[in-house]
């Protein structure tokens, strides 16, 4: 159990409608703050989502890189798979880049 990311669900679950915290169980996840913790370079966006695992409402940041991101489960430690929505414009940012590289050449 992480008990920052448990007090912070606490703290923000509370701020959400009946009809957010249903579109979560089925599967949104909500950017509810940024916080910025001990050691960061900056603040990081915390979304609450739903744990299919222990079935339950989790709070975290997202882990890793841009094109394979997670959620973990405060709670379980399980592992959601996490994609922003922009994550494709960077991706298609980084083809273009390495087109205008090659052609430069
Ligand atoms: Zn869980």
């Amino acid at each position: 159990m992480n008990w920052k990311n448990a007090a912070g669900l606490n703290k923000h679950l509370s701020g959400l409608s009946e009809k957010q915290k249903e579109k979560i169980r089925n599967g949104a996840k909500v950017e509810v703050c940024k916080e910025m913790r001990e050691g960061w370079n900056g603040e990081l966006p915390f979304y609450i989502f739903w744990c299919g695992e222990c079935d339950n409402f989790s709070y975290d940041y997202p882990h890793g890189y841009i094109q394979n991101q997670r959620l973990n489960c405060h709670r379980c430690s399980a592992r959601i798979d996490f994609r922003p929505w922009w994550s494709g414009w960077v991706e298609l940012w980084e083809l273009l880049k390495f087109r205008f590289s090659v052609r430069g050449k």
